[in-house]
C-alpha cells in the first residue's frame, strides 16, 4: 500500500482539534511543511509502527479546480521546465546550498513556486507546489520557498512577468555586495536582451520589506540586484527569466576581469540607439526607448568600474573606440610637455 501523503493543511487541521501528540505509522508521509506545523503547534510527534492509521482531517487543500490546474498536462510541461532551470542553475554555481528559487505564473491568481530546503539542482515535478497571489500553498506536499513573497511583488508590479528566477550567482553577487549596479555600453548582449540592471537596497530576505525594494524596480528592469544578496530577473517565459540572469551573471564576470586590464572602450552612444532599435524590433520592453542618445552616454562606464575604487593596473594610453570623458592616460610630466609642445607647433602651423 502506497503511504498516504498528510499535508500542511492536514497539519493545520490537526491542530485546530486542540491534541498535543500525533502518532503515526508508516501508512503515513508527513510533509517537510506538515511536520512544521505540527512542530510550530507545540504538538508531539510520535512515531510507531502498531498505531492504527490516523483518520485525516477532512482536507482543507486546493479545490477540485486547483487540483485539475496543479494535475494538469500544461502544469507537469512547466514543473519539469522548472527542474530543468533548476539543474542548469545549480550547474552554473548560481546558487549555494539550498539557495535560490524558481516560479512562474500557471493561471490567474495560481503560480507554481520550487521548495524550501531543497538544492535546486536535485528537484524533481513531484517537490513543485501550487500557490496563491497572497502566498497561500494550496496544493504540493514541499514547502514553498520563503522568497516567494519577493517574486509576488514582481508578479503584481508587472503583468507581462510570466516567470520569475531568484539564486545568488557570484559576479552579480560581487556588484550585490558593493551594492553597485554594472555600467552599461560595454557589451550589446545585455543591452539588447537585459537592458539596465538596477540595485535594490539591502533588506532580509523573505521580508515584506525586500518584497517592497523589488516592487517598484520590476516594471522597468527585468534584472535586479538585490543589495547584500544577490540576483532575481524575471521573463516572458521560465527559461527567459533565467537567461536575464545568465547574461548578467555573465556580463558582471566580464565586467570584473576586464578591471584587471589595461585600457578603456565603450560603446559609442550613436550605436546605442543602433542596438535599442534592435531590441524595439524584437518587441523588447526597455525603459531607455524615450532616451536622448545624450543622455544614454552621460554615465562612462570605466568611471564607475575604476573612478572611486581604483582598478587594479594601470591604463594605458586612450583607446581610440572611446568616445566619452578624458582620457585615462597618465603621462610622466615630461612626456606631458613634449605632448604640448608638438600640439602647440602643430596648431601654429595650422595657423599660418
Ligand atoms: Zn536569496
Amino acid at each position: 500500500m502506497n503511504p498516504q501523503l498528510f499535508s500542511q493543511s492536514d497539519a493545520a487541521a490537526f491542530a485546530q482539534t486542540g491534541a498535543k501528540e500525533f502518532r503515526y505509522n508508516r501508512d503515513l508521509r508527513i510533509t517537510p511543511a506538515a511536520r512544521d506545523t505540527l512542530t510550530e503547534a507545540g504538538i508531539k510527534l510520535v512515531f510507531d509502527p502498531e498505531a492504527t492509521p490516523p483518520a485525516l482531517p477532512a482536507r482543507a487543500a486546493g479545490s477540485p479546480s486547483d487540483e485539475a490546474l496543479f494535475r494538469s498536462p500544461e502544469a507537469e510541461k512547466l514543473k519539469r521546465e522548472i527542474c530543468d532551470i533548476g539543474r542548469r542553475i545549480w550547474a552554473r554555481e548560481y546558487c549555494d546550498g539550498n539557495g535560490g528559487n524558481i516560479s512562474c505564473r500557471l493561471g490567474p491568481d495560481r503560480f507554481l513556486v520550487t521548495p524550501t530546503g531543497v538544492s535546486k539542482g536535485f528537484m524533481t515535478p513531484d517537490m513543485i507546489s501550487l500557490v496563491d497571489g497572497k502566498g497561500n500553498q494550496l496544493l504540493g506536499s514541499w514547502k514553498r520557498s520563503s522568497e516567494f513573497t519577493t517574486h509576488l511583488a514582481i508578479y503584481e508590479s508587472t503583468p507581462e512577468a510570466f516567470s520569475v528566477c531568484h539564486a545568488h550567482p557570484c559576479h552579480a553577487g560581487a556588484f550585490a555586495i558593493k551594492q553597485l549596479p554594472p555600467p552599461g555600453r560595454l557589451i550589446p548582449e545585455l543591452e539588447v536582451f537585459v537592458g539596465q540592471v538596477v540595485v535594490a537596497p539591502y533588506e532580509t530576505p523573505g521580508s515584506p520589506e525586500v518584497a517592497a525594494s523589488i516592487r517598484p524596480l520590476a516594471p522597468k528592469h527585468q534584472s535586479i540586484i538585490m543589495g547584500l544578496h544577490g540576483l532575481i530577473c524575471w521573463g516572458k517565459s521560465v527559461e527567459d527569466a533565467y537567461f536575464k540572469m545568465e547574461i548578467t551573471d555573465a556580463y558582471c564576470r566580464t565586467c570584473i576581469l576586464a578591471q584587471s586590464l589595461p585600457g578603456a572602450a565603450s560603446i559609442p552612444c550613436d550605436k546605442m540607439d543602433d542596438l535599442l532599435a534592435i531590441k524595439k524590433s524584437l518587441g523588447l520592453p526597455d525603459n531607455r526607448y524615450d532616451l536622448k542618445p545624450a543622455s544614454l552616454c552621460e554615465v562612462d562606464p570605466w568611471e564607475t568600474l575604476c573612478g572611486n575604487h581604483g582598478c587594479s593596473s594601470p591604463v594605458t594610453p586612450a583607446n581610440p573606440m572611446r568616445d566619452t570623458g578624458p582620457a585615462r592616460a597618465t603621462l610622466p610630466p615630461e612626456a606631458e610637455k613634449l605632448v604640448q609642445l608638438i600640439t602647440d607647433q602643430i596648431l601654429a602651423s595650422l595657423k599660418k
